[in-house]
């Protein structure tokens, strides 16, 4: 006899009885306010809203159209894609750079093109859900090391002897927003013949003075190294890259997928991003502003400083994680909330962003105002 599948209505009931079981609901987006004071965007530098960055968007569209019109490799490659991956290049010390759609696209594309069957890949536990689906679309076999540990990383490319490894790591962690020890994880993969890839996603215009990790510790241009970036956060725009040798380089424009198949980036975030680029490339004193702001928020909040723009406030559970961001959002203050499945730990958290287009005060009145309702949700689950 037939059986018949559950209805479509059915299965999507049953998943969302068991997200509020669990306590994940997501809500819909809400539309941003700007009345609110915002410690929860990714736009580090306030260079979004910078009129010299709105004004390159706006020139390159009118110049060259609102979309590129075709893939990269068919006509859609313009001039703007060329000036947006040498002021890359520039800012970050990489001799080569490739821009992309996004920052996930970048992942997916460098992943997919450089392991495969044959090659084995391993992921820091906290790798963002981009290098997860590129390992899982690379159909590499893949594992998982511990969180920023290089004598695990050591203990497992010792049992991968003779296989093709590549190793994926962010360097300044989304969530956590604590750094990588890039040089011992370097060393650890030099010594196994292992390929290194930093995403900078929260890297660049952040660490070191805007640059990113890499290039702050001297490890740009490095052969088994290669770095993939976003546009969209510190740089304000929309976009991916990957930054590499140039044999690399030639590599991706022949094997990535999302690299081939995708159309070029809109001229007006390729515009905007090459704009944004040569700003964090001169004034370093955007990326030392995020620094004093997020001591300010970690002093506020009672936390020890984590090294990016990210400070993270663990909470008891993801139902306080979610109501303390909402009795803050009543107060006018917007901060991230990630909870599990997004938590590889399970640790629920308030994540609270630097910005260095806030006045101190502001950050520091909003970060004093993070601390007074986090530690009344504390007192409230201890009775
Ligand atoms: N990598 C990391 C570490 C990220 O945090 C993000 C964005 N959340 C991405 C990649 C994806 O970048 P994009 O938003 O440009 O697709």
């Amino acid at each position: 006899m037939k059986t018949t599948p559950m209805s479509w209505d059915q299965w999507l009931a049953e998943r969302a009885a068991l997200r509020r079981e669990r306590g994940v609901e997501r809500t819909d987006p809400v539309l941003r306010d700007d009345t609110m004071i915002d410690l929860a965007s990714n736009d580090y530098l306030g260079l979004s809203r910078d009129p010299r960055v709105v004004a390159a968007a706006v020139a390159a569209a009118e110049r060259y159209g609102a979309g590129a019109g075709a893939s990269r490799l068919v006509t859609g490659t313009l001039p703007v894609h060329r000036d947006l991956e040498e002021s890359l290049s520039d800012l970050t010390g990489w001799p080569a750079a490739l821009a992309f759609s996004s920052g996930y696209t970048a992942n997916l594309g460098a992943v997919t093109a450089l392991a495969g069957r044959g090659a084995h890949i391993l992921l820091d536990a906290h790798a963002h859900a981009s290098l997860h689906d590129a390992a899982r679309m690379s159909r590499s076999p893949y594992d998982v090391f511990a969180h920023n540990d290089p004598a695990d990383l050591d203990a497992r490319l010792r049992r991968l002897d003779g296989v093709r490894v590549l190793v994926a790591v962010e360097s300044i962690y989304s969530v956590l927003g604590d750094a990588a020890p890039l040089a011992e994880l370097c060393a650890v993969c030099r010594a196994h013949d292992a390929l290194l890839l930093v995403d900078e996603a929260h890297g660049i215009g952040v660490a070191g003075e805007g640059g990113g990790l890499v290039h702050a510790l001297g490890l740009a241009g490095a052969p088994d190294l290669v770095v993939t970036a976003t546009l969209s956060k510190s740089l304000g725009a929309q976009g991916g890259t990957v930054l590499s040798a140039p044999p690399m380089r030639d590599h991706l424009v022949n094997s990535a997928r999302t690299f081939i198949f995708d159309t070029g980036l809109a001229p007006a975030a390729a515009g905007a991003a090459t704009e944004a680029a040569r700003i964090v490339a001169r004034e370093p004193e955007l990326a030392a502003a995020v620094h004093e702001r997020a001591a300010v928020i970690a002093r506020e909040c009672g936390i020890t400083a984590a090294a990016g723009a990210v400070q993270s406030v663990p909470m008891q559970g993801p139902l306080e994680a979610v109501a303390a961001r909402e009795e803050l959002r009543a107060a006018g203050v917007l901060v991230g909330c990630f909870r599990p499945p997004s938590v590889p730990d399970g640790v629920s958290r308030l994540r609270v962003t630097a910005r260095a287009d806030l006045p101190l005060e502001h950050v520091a009145k909003a970060a004093g105002l993070v601390r007074s309702v986090v530690d009344r949700s504390a007192e409230m689950s201890l009775r």
